[in-house]
């Protein structure tokens, strides 16, 4: 390592504390630059960045049109308070609210995707007069406080009991279904549930359903079709507000600019983050229906973030945005996508310990199994890493960043990727497996 990276690495072993770590057991690496999908560690290693960071830089590393954007608004003027208006914000509203159905009205604007989704919690609370939300055990929805209480997935324990009125429900997993059934035999099984529930749960206390279009860090669940359409038809017989959080799944991810778009349906909530800017800069949005809107005219929004619409972070979406809509990047995420879940089911047949491969677009999660007919998992749940580390490693030493978690290998590459850096990354990934599956035989 060279002497800055060296002492970038020192510093941070004595200061900081990362997330979601046991901090003695850390040697993260230090990266010293970045650009396009692409990112060089202190000793110069190359990685490309298939997991986009926190599946959040979709437009890559060190995109011109957004650094342009950034610079731009902060000659001119770098932080005004939310009670002012500020033209970024006025312009960014404007342009998210274009993308969504002429149902939606208005944004409000968070620092991130946890926050987003707490206030979209508040503002469904306060616009129906109810108190609980229906979500499902394996979501994430962000780790502060409200947020992780939200959550399913088993990062929540240490706020337990958390916050109340938070009801969960089962997921559309096909791959390990609860109910133990198939699709279509299975005719939704896992949707009427959720109807189930609502009715034990008594629909006029329930204020709304909050639901990730499509599961991201539990597993890339894409929904079985028809699922999301019967759970919006639940809600509007209960009337229940839908709450889809895109903070994973937008601005391309899955080959459109929500994730939601690959279905049928119209939330009366959406809340975003990660994308939105390519996270460049702390960004999230809350967009409420006209209806929801309209609550706000008469009564107070308990509502309120010192960035809330941070003028340099809504340029940088704006920014963002128009590089989405000039390079014709949604275009280019869903052709791509083909071409990766095509590269992907390839793998899955060489390898026989790639028990699912799941994709859309340019999110894919392969599960990884001890034996294909059983679907044991090769590491378990919310358990130690196990053999699954081999396979991180052999990513890594292949030249791919990817984020493995339990037995889920997570791949969501920059949507600016092109077919020879996609063909070049399936080749490294193939040749990663490979390797990790012999070190697992050893
Ligand atoms: N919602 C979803 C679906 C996410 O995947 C995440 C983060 O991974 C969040 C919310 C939380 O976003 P943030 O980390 O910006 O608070």
């Amino acid at each position: 390592m060279n002497p800055q990276a060296q002492e970038a690495y020192d510093l941070d072993r004595k200061y900081v504390l990362h997330s979601w770590s046991v901090q003695g057991k850390l040697s993260p690496k230090v990266i010293t630059r970045g650009e396009g999908i692409f990112f060089w560690d202190g000793d110069g290693n190359r990685y490309a960045d298939f997991a986009s960071q926190l599946v959040n830089l979709n437009l890559g590393h060190n995109h011109p049109k957004i650094i342009e954007a950034i610079k731009k608004q902060a000659d001119e003027m770098c932080f005004i308070a939310p009670q002012f208006v500020a033209p970024s914000r006025s312009r960014l509203a404007e342009k998210l609210i274009g993308y969504l159905p002429d149902t939606f009205g208005k944004c409000f604007f968070t620092v991130g995707g946890a926050d987003a989704n707490e206030n979209a919690v508040k503002i469904a609370r306060a616009h129906t007069g109810k108190q609980k939300i229906v979500t499902r055990y394996r979501s994430y929805h962000g780790a502060t406080y409200g947020a992780i209480s939200l959550t399913g997935d088993p990062r929540r324990p240490p706020v337990e009991p958390a916050l109340p009125g938070i009801v969960r429900v089962f997921d559309p997993y096909c791959y390990r279904c609860s109910f133990g059934l198939t699709y279509p035999e299975c005719r939704l099984q896992c949707a009427e549930n959720v109807r189930e529930v609502m009715l034990y749960e008594n629909p006029d206390t329930i204020a709304a359903v909050l639901f990730e279009s499509i599961t991201g860090s539990n597993g890339v669940f894409v929904p079985p079709p028809g699922y999301m359409e019967r759970i919006e038809e639940i809600c509007r017989e209960l009337g229940v507000l839908l709450i889809c959080d895109e903070v994973m799944t937008g601005f391309g991810r899955t080959g459109k600019l929500f994730g939601f778009h690959n279905f049928d349906i119209t939330p009366d909530i959406v809340t975003m983050a990660k994308g939105v800017n390519s996270g460049y800069i702390p960004l999230g949005v809350v967009a409420v229906s006209s209806e929801i809107a309209k609550t706000f005219d008469e009564s107070m929004l308990y509502c309120g973030l010192t960035y809330s619409g941070h003028p340099i972070s809504c340029a940088s979406a704006l920014g963002n945005l128009e590089a989405i809509e000039e390079e014709k990047l949604i275009e280019n995420a869903a052709a791509m996508g083909e071409r990766f879940k095509a590269g992907l089911e390839k793998l899955g047949e060489r390898h026989g310990y790639v028990g699912d491969v799941r994709c859309i677009g340019l999110f894919a999660c392969l599960e990884m199994v001890r034996d294909r007919e059983t679907r044991d998992p090769l590491s378990p749940w919310n358990g130690p890493p196990g053999p699954m580390a081999h396979v991180s490693k052999a990513l890594l030493d292949n030249g791919i960043s990817a984020f493995v978690r339990w037995n889920f290998v997570f791949l969501a590459p920059p949507i600016i990727i092109d077919e020879a850096e996609l063909d070049d990354s399936l080749t490294r990934i193939d040749k990663a497996l490979e390797q990790a599956s012999q070190a697992i035989a050893r």
